[in-house]
């Protein structure tokens, strides 16, 4: 073997995809919107189709200034009380129009949303700053997840001629898990408890019974699991509720899936969910004919999020996809370009699904030969699903327990409005 051409390999550089440079040049942003858990408030909005935001999440997204009032989002902050002030606004992955208490009834997780920051904008070729006047033309932005919420009521505000969306949100509590005791406990001593109080030392329950509630011991059994999916936390995981947004973000699961991780009522419910979905997920199917695209080990990670990472296409829309370094029962085709790549040093092409011809996502070529990996692909993550199978060898008995267990659990307990008489 040639050692030397061994050692002139270079692995790609995960930080390159986050710096998205095919979008140009990028002004920074400082400034955190931060609302009280708990607290209504009313926030414009925007829909981003099917890209649910988790919470530290960053993702690129377009906005036409007809959607959103830009004026005051986009103005340099001075000083960190401004900061503080600043109002953000919420992305959705639904669009949901006014019609928020018919929603309610019939896919309530279609409300939740994530308050967004804008961290970086795009400038315009020209010189001068993307402004409410590029109607017409969408301006690039890159935006953090803050809060999550849900949307209460839709509303217009009375004089605004353009009639940006607006929606009352109810800003929501990140919970470890919700506690047995917070009913019986009155609500001035509440937050009292301890963060990481645990209501098992204090109730019947046994510690084998207790376990799967356990953050600890969730977080332990689920890093054992992502270790098969090639999935390294990301360094940016504070504590548990954050690890749990993080996975639930990386995850490739449809994005009403995602909702409900998103809304899920407590840090525990989330972890369970995804622990669930991580033990008995072993394959990537076409969402539309099922047929297998990738195994569970083959996933490659190609940015510091990890496996998944979003982008903007020239259409303008937000592309999410998850990169493997195999697939199967694809076809690919089309000339390769390094034209808009999201992947500086690759070029791409198109994927199409041998099944039902429908386009999947791109597989990238490396143009150096020195750099690794030579190729991967990039899947579409509204085009796959995860085939979730129960191990083989299971008694009739076991698969009963399988299919209940999963009915039960593997749709998280997700947050929902008391009703109001
Ligand atoms: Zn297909």
């Amino acid at each position: 073997m040639d050692m030397d051409i061994l050692e002139a390999e270079e692995s790609f550089d995960v930080n390159l995809p986050s710096k998205h440079t095919y979008l140009g040049d990028l002004r920074e942003i400082h400034a955190t919107p931060y609302f009280a858990q708990g607290s209504l408030v009313s926030l414009p909005y925007v829909f981003v189709p099917d890209v649910v935001l988790m919470p530290n999440q960053h993702i690129p997204i377009n906005v036409e200034p007809t959607d959103l009032d830009l004026s005051h989002l986009l103005k340099d902050v001075v000083d960190v009380e401004q900061s503080q002030s600043r109002p953000g606004f919420v992305c959705m992955a639904a669009d949901i129009g006014y019609e928020v208490q018919q929603i309610s009834q019939t896919h309530p997780y279609f409300l939740f949303g994530t308050v967004a920051a804008i961290v970086r904008v795009e400038r315009r070729p020209n010189g001068g700053e993307a402004d409410e006047d590029d109607a017409g033309h969408g301006i690039k932005m890159i935006v953090k997840g803050c809060q999550r919420c849900l949307m209460t009521e839709a509303v217009s505000q009375d004089g605004d001629a353009q009639q940006f969306r607006y929606g009352r949100f109810r800003i929501l509590p990140d919970e470890i898990m919700e506690s047995p005791l917070k009913v019986l406990t009155p609500p001035e001593w509440r937050n009292a408890l301890l963060p990481n109080f645990c209501p098992a030392y204090l109730s019947r329950f046994s510690p084998a019974l207790y376990g799967p509630f356990d953050v600890r011991d969730l977080v332990a059994e689920i890093k054992k699991e992502i270790i098969t999916l090639q999935l390294v936390p990301a360094e940016r995981c504070q504590d548990d509720t954050d690890f749990s947004y993080w996975l639930a973000a990386s995850l490739p699961l449809p994005a009403h899936f995602r909702l409900q991780l998103l809304g899920a009522c407590s840090t525990v419910h989330r972890l369970r969910s995804c622990l669930l979905m991580l033990r008995n997920f072993n394959r990537l199917d076409c969402a539309i004919c099922k047929v297998g695209l990738a195994l569970k080990e083959d996933g490659i990670a190609m940015t510091r999020a990890g496996l998944t990472s979003a982008y903007i296409n020239p259409g303008g829309l937000t592309q999410e996809i998850f990169t493997v370094k195999k697939v199967s029962n694809v076809r690919v085709f089309g000339q390769a370009t390094t034209q808009y790549t999201w992947f500086p040093g690759y070029a791409w092409r198109h994927l199409q699904c041998r099944g039902c011809h429908n386009h999947l996502g791109w597989r990238y070529d490396a143009l150096d030969g020195h750099l690794t990996p030579k190729l991967f692909y990039g899947l579409r993550r509204g085009d796959v699903v995860p085939n979730i199978q129960p191990q083989e060898g299971l008694s009739p008995a076991q698969l009963k327990e399988f299919y209940e267990e999963h009915e039960h659990a593997m749709m998280p307990v997700y947050y929902r409005e008391p009703k109001s008489n």
